[in-house]
């Protein structure tokens, strides 16, 4: 941060002819290849010349201005950012993983299938369903897979007139997107003041709408982190209207150990491994949507699929020259899915074990319970009750100082805590929405109220420090409006002097 070096780009601090590594000659030059003329370079690409001291100089000040979750306490709601064991990332590198190609012969990755089969088994488990694809590329793609699969099964039966999805208001933005691309119209459920499902409006829906409807869009808990309460009236009406139940698994991280959506009748759903299952998004890597269907629906998911064969064995199905079955989806991507993010997943179910992992839900509960109950006399909090892993409030109680969420999540960075997400949902003005997950010890959760605290003590004593924060970061604050209004999205260079 103190050199002139920081605050560069690579290509700023590029001097002509500076050298940090010499290639060999590559033999696949354009120049010597058999492109047609029009598609070859016409000068060589700019790329920046610098020694390898000031690569690696560059590139770790640039690291230093990340925040991971291996930096500090991430409450990020929604998100689900917890710690990623190390043991997870040893594992996914070693060769016999990481060396992986997905065209090799079955009969030489029989270790890599074996974990494969047993993470959708371990799934099948954990959630009360009866098998699983793993896919999808994220949560997104698996919500679409997912719809996909309801779609199929709809049409295998003839009743192409069910377009519709109903989603709950409260719904994270992807699952109403998710509809749409799936080619299926939106109809939005009203929530209750508790936040809870409006159980009267999805009757009138369902009455109305009847045997147009496809499905309905559930989070449990949903991204109040409040637990739907009349799941079993609610998958009974919509059962009862011939449709079915889909559950966004993005919070499933308090279900765990506690619940299975299979076991509240939902139909089929995703789980975001890059949530409940370490890994979290945002650390640098791929994600992971594995769809999940109760018996019967199995012959819709998408291929190509792992089983086991009666010897033990386990085969691809079908097979790269084999028959396509008449009702899957086919392929929705690439190959197998995020392979790496699988091997972590699966190890981390391992390391917590059978026991353990029963655990994960009701700590990441206590962990949110108690920051919820030791600042609600500072902050507006506009649903009392017990909350799952992440609750949200409705900005600071002491609405006369001005400070707004946002001041609140900047002044958070200058204490050195990751923002939790502000303005979301959208179902209140000044949403701060916080998820601490299981992980964390007491002391940090103290940290962070203690701080929360001082926050809200600042707002009354000197307003401008919180209204003007961050003070303490690289870039303070950015004018979001001006971002939006008039993007830069390209970056003019300027020619180093020589
Ligand atoms: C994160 C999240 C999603 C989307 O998952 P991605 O992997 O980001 O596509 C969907 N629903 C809920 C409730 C989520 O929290």
């Amino acid at each position: 941060m103190n050199n002139r070096l920081y605050g560069n780009l690579i290509f700023e601090l590029s001097k002509s002819g500076r050298k940090g590594y010499s290639l060999p000659q590559n033999p696949y030059h354009y120049a010597t290849s058999d492109l047609p003329a029009t598609l070859l370079r016409q000068q060589e690409a700019e790329l920046p010349e610098c020694d390898e001291l000031t690569v690696v100089r560059h590139y770790t000040n640039l690291s230093h201005n990340n925040f991971g979750v291996n930096d500090g306490f991430y409450p990020l709601g929604s998100c689900t950012m917890k710690y990623n064991p190390i043991i997870n990332e040893e594992i996914a590198a070693m060769k016999m993983f990481a060396g992986l190609h997905p065209l090799q012969p079955v009969e030489t990755c029989q270790h890599a299938l074996e974990l494969y089969f047993r993470l959708q088994e371990s799934l099948a488990e954990l959630t009360g369903l009866s098998e699983f694809t793993l896919n999808p590329c994220a949560g997104a793609h698996g919500e679409l897979t997912g719809l996909m699969v309801i779609r199929a099964y709809h049409e295998s039966r003839g009743d192409h007139q069910r377009t519709k999805v109903l989603i709950p208001d409260s719904a994270h933005g992807t699952n109403p997107a998710s509809a749409a691309v799936c080619g299926l119209e939106v109809v939005e459920v009203k929530s209750l003041p508790n936040g809870q499902v409006d159980f009267d409006d999805l009757q009138r829906l369902c009455s109305v709408c009847g045997d147009s409807i496809a499905a309905m869009m559930m989070t449990n808990p949903n991204t109040l982190g409040i637990f739907e309460h009349a799941i079993p009236e609610i998958t009974a009406l919509v059962h009862d209207c011939g449709a079915l139940m889909y559950y966004d698994g993005a919070n499933l991280n308090p279900m765990l150990g506690a619940c299975r959506p299979g076991d509240m009748g939902f139909d089929v759903m995703h789980i975001n491994l890059h949530k409940t299952f370490s890994t979290p998004h945002g650390g640098g890597g791929p994600g992971s949507g594995p769809v999940g269907v109760r018996a019967g629906l199995e012959p819709f998911l998408p291929t190509p699929r792992v089983m086991m064969a009666d010897d033990g064995s386990f085969a691809v199905v079908p097979s790269p020259d084999g028959e396509q079955s008449d009702s899957s989806l086919g392929s929705i991507g690439a190959f197998f899915g995020n392979f790496g993010v699988m091997v972590k997943a699966y190890t981390y179910i391992l390391s917590l074990g059978r026991e353990n992992i029963k655990m994960v839900g009701p700590l990441a509960t206590l962990n949110a319970n108690y920051i919820k109950e030791s600042l609600k006399d500072v902050y507006e909090l506009p649903i009392e009750g017990l909350c799952k892993h992440e609750f949200v409030f409705d900005g600071l109680k002491d609405k006369s100082t001005g400070v707004t969420t946002m001041d609140v999540a900047k002044r958070l960075l200058d204490y050195g805590y990751h923002a939790p997400t502000i303005y979301f949902p959208l179902l209140f003005h000044e949403s701060l929405m916080i998820e601490p997950t299981e992980n964390e010890s007491k002391e940090t959760l103290d940290g962070f109220i203690d701080v929360m605290r001082k926050i809200a003590e600042e707002a009354k004593t000197d307003p401008e420090l919180v209204k003007t924060a961050p003070h303490t970061t690289p870039i303070g604050r950015v004018d979001d409006v001006l971002a939006a209004k008039h993007p830069i999205t390209t970056y003019k260079q300027m020619k180093n002097e020589q």
